[in-house]
C-alpha cells in the first residue's frame, strides 16, 4: 500500500509540475487545472477503496490502479425524420440536434473518461420504445438527450421520483452555469404518473411511479435514467449560441457523468 501511495504521490507531482511549469498556462489552465482535479479525485478515490488486501505488490501498478468500468446508456432522444423526428422548428430537427450532441459526447468521454464504457443505441428508437432498449442493454447509468420545444429558453433536467443524491443531476446544473449558459427556473425536477413537474431537493426522495417510460423502466431496474432537455428548438437565438457553447455542454455532461462514477458508482 505504501509503495503505491508513494507512486501515486510522485505521479501527481509530476503532473503538478508540468502543469506549473507549461508555459502555455494562462491559455490552457482551465482545462488542464479541471482535468488535474479529476484526475486528483479518481487516484484518490482508488487509495481510498483498496484495502491493503485488494493489492498484490508483485503485480504491474498500473492493472492495481485500474478502474471499474461503468456501463453508461446514451440514448439520442427520438429516432429519424420517418420514424420519429421529436420536435420540429424553422427547419430544425430534435432528432438531428439530439444525435449529434450524443456523438460528440461519447468521442468525449471515450477519449478523456475511458473507464466509462458508452454505449449508443444500435438503431435509434422512437422515444415510446426507449425503454425497451435499456431492458436489453442492462446499462449501469442512462441519459436521454433531448430539445425542448413550446417557447422559452435553458437547460433543464427531469429525474426519477426516487433518486437520492441528485449527484449528476446537481452537478451539471452547476458547471452549466458556471459556463454561463442559461438554466431553467424549475431546472431540476421529476414528474410522476399522477403529478405534474415537482422541483427536486437533494436528500429528499418522492415516491410513485414515474411519468416517462425512460426514467421508470431505469427505476424498475434500480438504475438512474434521466432526461436532458438542452434547449429549445423552436427558440433561433438560443438554438444559435447552443451551437456557439457546444462544446462547454459536452464537457459539463462529462464531467458530472465522473463525478456521478466516483461519488455513486465506484463506491458501490
Ligand atoms: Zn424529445
Amino acid at each position: 500500500m505504501q509503495r503505491i501511495t508513494k507512486f501515486l504521490i510522485a505521479y501527481l507531482s509530476f503532473i503538478v509540475f508540468i502543469v506549473s511549469t507549461n508555459p502555455n498556462n494562462q491559455v490552457v489552465s482551465k482545462n488542464n487545472s479541471s482535468s488535474i482535479d479529476s484526475i486528483n479525485e479518481t487516484i484518490n478515490e482508488v487509495i481510498e477503496n483498496k484495502s491493503s488486501s485488494d493489492i498484490k505488490v508483485d503485480e504491474p501498478i498500473i492493472e492495481e490502479i485500474s478502474l471499474k468500468k461503468m456501463n453508461l446508456l446514451i440514448l439520442s432522444g427520438h429516432a429519424s425524420l420517418q420514424k420519429d423526428p421529436g420536435a420540429v422548428s424553422q427547419g430544425r430537427y430534435e432528432y438531428a440536434y439530439a444525435k449529434d450532441l450524443t456523438q460528440q459526447l461519447s468521442n468525449h468521454l471515450k477519449t478523456n473518461y475511458p473507464h466509462i464504457n458508452v454505449i449508443l443505441e444500435d438503431a435509434p428508437y422512437k422515444a415510446a420504445e426507449e425503454a425497451l432498449y435499456i431492458g436489453k442493454v442492462q446499462p449501469d447509468y442512462v441519459i436521454s438527450i433531448h430539445f425542448n420545444a413550446g417557447g422559452g429558453t435553458g437547460f433543464e433536467i427531469i429525474t426519477p421520483l426516487k433518486n437520492e443524491k441528485l449527484t449528476f443531476a446537481t452537478e451539471v446544473v452547476k458547471v452549466l452555469r458556471d459556463y454561463d449558459i442559461p438554466i431553467r427556473p424549475l431546472s431540476i425536477y421529476s414528474r410522476s404518473t399522477s403529478t405534474n413537474r415537482i422541483e427536486r431537493k437533494v436528500n429528499q426522495p418522492l415516491n410513485g411511479s414515474d411519468y416517462y417510460a425512460v426514467i421508470n423502466k431505469g427505476a424498475s431496474m434500480g438504475i438512474i435514467s434521466e432526461i436532458l432537455e438542452i434547449e429549445f428548438i423552436d427558440n433561433a437565438q438560443a438554438m444559435q449560441r447552443y451551437e456557439q457553447n457546444k462544446t462547454k455542454y459536452v464537457d459539463a455532461i462529462a464531467k458530472s457523468i465522473n463525478k456521478y462514477y466516483i461519488e455513486e458508482y465506484n463506491k458501490n
